[in-house]
């Protein structure tokens, strides 16, 4: 054992003192650093996402989406090192996994072009669609400032106040609102992003992981039973099944949508909010995502992993969709703040191709670059530069800039009563007891504004919430 110098310790069992019973010795440097390290072992925990399990795993391309990207990650036959965080979204760190939760779906691909980060979720939907809204969502999640507790009437006003949330809702409150483990869930990039292939054309592109192992729920009944026994619920089957060789897989599909359908498209193909049904754009297989292996260390390749919508590589591009452009500030910025200015830098975040910037210094620069005359661009001294040969092809913008009501006009009602309305009768009874269990202490005035968005999507989805919680169903007249 060394000291972190590397100086030999001799003994590490007794503080230095003046006699047996003390008191302690100012100069002993390693009680003095052990109490100051243990002060500095924890990093600001994620506003959103805090509680997090990850491993590593492959991504095989079975299937030739070459005509719509040119990524060097879609070659049929790549095999590209992947590592894939899930998280509950509203939990801090010490929360229970097993809690009714949207379950984040952030994978990060090592590929020979940089890093390709998929920062999705296991729903293919969001509460809101213009990133304004995120953080005031995000406040109804957490704790009352008073109380420190958390509120269903905060969450229930600001949903009823905002009708784009009733297609995450729904999903939110039916049984895939409690998964069983995390093996057993879908993850979708949610967002729509591009595709660009080596001719240069843009396609839209949904991103969708479908599970091999089926989708598996819980009860709340059952969820209860399992956090009353374990908090680590989900990072125990995960890490024990990947420990056993029990590896899991998810079919990696896209859908995909030209730039030309995209223009009078019935639904805005960028509005988080909605899915492109499978009946008009449907599921073109891919590849197998299998996770294989665990971390050695959770804070060195978990809590400190990094994933950024931002991270995309030559043939995967944006799109206008207004969440996705927050996210590609907020990500970054989140883990600049978190984890510190080089989060890059660190293993588990760094590519595994080459990296060329010209950022300097800042805490935690952990490398030693060798000295150059080339540390500005443009520089006379051989330093990297641009390569036009990556510019994606210009892409078409018109209107006026102003702030548009998202909410004019927009139907949001139909998708969520379409999903309504593919569940079975015994699923809607537990979606109507999962809402109404969901909603306890609300007050009744928005109880009863939350029932006209039910029944907008389907009087039979009020009708059923109403009979769950005793109210009457005012939406209905009655
Ligand atoms: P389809 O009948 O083609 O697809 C239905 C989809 O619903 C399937 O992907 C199914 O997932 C999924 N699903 C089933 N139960 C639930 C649930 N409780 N929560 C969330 N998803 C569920 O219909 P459409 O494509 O026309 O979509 C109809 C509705 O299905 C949408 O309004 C949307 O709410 C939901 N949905 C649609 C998706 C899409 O990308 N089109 C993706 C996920 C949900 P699985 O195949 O795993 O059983």
């Amino acid at each position: 054992m060394t000291t972190s110098a590397g100086n030999p310790v001799a003994d590490n069992q007794n503080s230095l003192s003046a006699g047996p019973r003390g008191p302690l010795l100012m100069q002993d440097y390693q009680l003095l650093e052990k109490l100051a390290h243990q002060n500095r072992e924890r990093i600001p925990e994620r506003t959103v996402h805090a509680k997090g399990t990850a491993a590593y795993g492959t991504l095989t391309i079975t299937h030739d989406i070459t005509q719509y990207s040119k990524a060097a990650v879609f070659k049929p036959g790549a095999k590209t090192e992947a590592l894939l965080r899930f998280s509950t979204v509203a939990g801090e760190r010490g929360a229970a996994d097993a809690e009714r939760d949207v379950r984040g779906f952030a994978l990060k691909f090592y590929t020979e072009e940089g890093n390709w980060d998929m920062v999705g979720n296991n729903t293919p939907v969001f509460f809101v669609r213009d990133p304004l809204k995120f953080p005031d969502f995000i406040h109804t999640q957490k704790r009352h400032p008073k109380s420190n507790l958390r509120s269903n009437t905060a969450a229930w006003d600001f949903w009823s106040l905002s009708p784009e949330s009733l297609h995450q809702v729904t999903i939110l409150m039916s049984d895939r609102g409690i998964p069983k483990t995390l093996r057993h869930v879908n993850g979708y990039g949610s967002h729509t992003y591009s595709f660009i292939n080596a001719q240069s054309e843009r396609f839209w592109v949904k991103f969708h992981f479908k599970t091999l192992q089926g989708i598996q729920c819980m009860s709340n009944a059952e969820s209860d039973a399992v956090i009353a026994k374990d908090r680590e619920s989900s990072q125990r089957d995960l890490f024990e099944a990947i420990e056993r060789g029990d590896f899991p897989k998810w079919r990696f599909c896209v859908q995909i949508m030209s730039e030309k359908a995209a223009a009078t498209y019935r639904w805005n193909p960028f509005d988080l909010t909605k899915v492109w049904p499978h009946g008009d754009f449907p599921l073109i297989e891919v590849g197998i995502l299998e996770l294989n292996r665990n971390p050695e260390n959770y804070f060195a390749e978990v809590e400190q992993s990094a994933f950024s919508p931002s991270n995309i590589v030559p043939g995967i591009g944006f799109s206008p969709d207004k969440m996705l452009q927050a996210r590609i500030f907020a990500y970054a910025d989140a883990h600049r703040y978190r984890v510190g200015t080089h989060y890059e830098m660190l293993p588990v975040n760094r590519p595994k191709s080459p990296v060329h910037t010209y950022h300097a210094d800042g805490p935690m620069r952990s490398d030693a670059p060798k000295a150059t005359d080339a540390y500005y661009e443009p520089n006379s001294f051989g330093g990297p530069t641009q390569a036009p040969r990556f510019a994606e092809p210009p892409l078409q913008i018109t209107g006026d800039s102003d702030r548009f009501n998202h909410r004019d006009g927009n139907d949001d009602y139909t998708q969520a009563g379409d999903l309504f309305r593919l569940l079975k009768p015994d699923h809607q009874a537990r979606l109507f007891q999962n809402i109404a269990a969901a909603m306890a202490g609300v007050p009744e005035f928005i109880v009863q504004r939350q029932l006209v968005h039910f029944h907008r999507a389907d009087p039979r989805y009020a009708a059923g919430v109403a009979q769950a919680l005793g109210v009457k169903n005012r939406a209905a007249g009655g």
